[in-house]
């Protein structure tokens, strides 16, 4: 395929854009042109970290959206040309969990990265189809943005009858309010010391949002349901303190869903603590009846595109103002 261009990490928030040669595709994948990928926590975490990145240029980067370029000898179904989504799990492929397609769970599982480049190789079956209409930067918010908080929302059972706290309102808590509402929770709250993320969640749907710095949430929460508390949280929030007190918003029988943190566990309440990953491939199909059904907005999570030109100027946006960015995307 011959040469791409690749942001590659030279220091603790230092990069450049690079020469290499494009990746080689085994039988069983793919080379995806990638046009969109969204700088995600991980990214920017592995952007401050001391030293070069581990995963070598093109870094962290997991959340693509492209065109096929070329097709594997035992690749099936994809021709070049097609518009794709990257799941970004690589798997064994023999075990029972990835027999289940349940790759997440496989033993020898591994992350698909190196998305901040022009090119990436991935095997076909971990390649979903984007949906018409959509632009490759929205595409590529499909993956983690709506994959991951939806699955969480689901394994906390909501539904119809379940009120949602959300906490953490970045573009995986953005992707959970409305996955929310789109599974039918008739009362969602969310909950973010920043302000630009809370209006953002406010036009996305949040019937309340909370500024913690200004309103102690728990208490407020059990406030607006007759004292109960909530049914479901899913905290989207790294930070340990945070989860607590997702966890003692809930009312008795209520769910934490944990995309990150860790509540001190207070085994004598009947309350639920439910940890949640990524999502199962088969999910992606779902989520794009809820997108079909205008349930899901994408366009207003992203708050800004750089080209791969500016990648480091973008991790910089993304890394030392979270006030001013939700989701940030870089394009090719
Ligand atoms: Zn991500
Ligand atoms: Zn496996």
């Amino acid at each position: 395929m011959g040469k791409m261009k690749a942001l590659k990490k030279t220091g603790p928030c230092k990069g450049e854009i690079v020469d290499i040669d494009a990746p080689p595709i085994a039988d069983d994948e793919c080379l995806v042109r990638i046009k969109a990928c969204g700088i995600c926590a991980w990214d920017a975490n592995t952007w401050k970290a001391e030293g070069p990145d581990p995963f070598g240029p093109g870094i962290t980067g997991h959340e693509m959206a492209g065109v096929v370029a070329e097709v594997g000898r035992k690749s099936k179904k994809w021709k070049p040309g097609d518009k794709v989504v990257i799941y970004g799990v690589r798997s064994c492929g023999a075990c029972p969990h990835c027999r289940r397609r349940n790759y997440r769970y496989c033993m020898k599982k591994s992350a698909i990265v190196n998305g901040f480049a022009e090119y990436v190789a991935a095997p076909w079956n971990r390649l979903l189809p984007m949906p018409r209409g959509v632009r490759f930067a929205e595409a590529s918010l499909l993956i983690d943005i709506v994959g991951t908080p939806i699955h969480g929302l689901r394994r906390g059972g909501v539904g119809r009858k379940t009120t949602v706290a959300v906490w953490g309102l970045g573009p995986v808590g953005l992707g959970g309010v409305q996955g929310a509402k789109a599974l039918g929770a008739p009362f969602v709250i969310g909950v973010d010391i920043l302000a630009n993320r809370r209006r953002a969640a406010e036009r996305l749907g949040a019937d309340v949002t909370l500024d913690p710095r200004q309103t102690p949430p728990v208490e407020r929460m059990k406030e607006l349901t007759e004292g109960e508390g909530m049914h479901v949280c899913l905290n989207a929030v790294a930070v340990d303190s945070v989860a607590q007190a997702a966890y003692d918003s809930l009312r008795l029988d209520g769910t934490l869903v944990l995309l990150a943190g860790q509540p001190q566990a207070k085994g004598q309440l009947e309350k639920n603590i439910r940890g949640s990953w990524y999502f199962h491939i088969d999910e992606y199909a779902k989520n794009l009846r809820l997108l079909r059904q205008r349930k899901l907005k994408l366009r207003p999570i992203i708050s800004h595109r750089f080209p791969l030109s500016r990648a480091p100027e973008a991790f910089d946006l993304r890394v030392n103002h979270p006030d001013e960015t939700l989701k940030v995307v870089i394009t090719m």
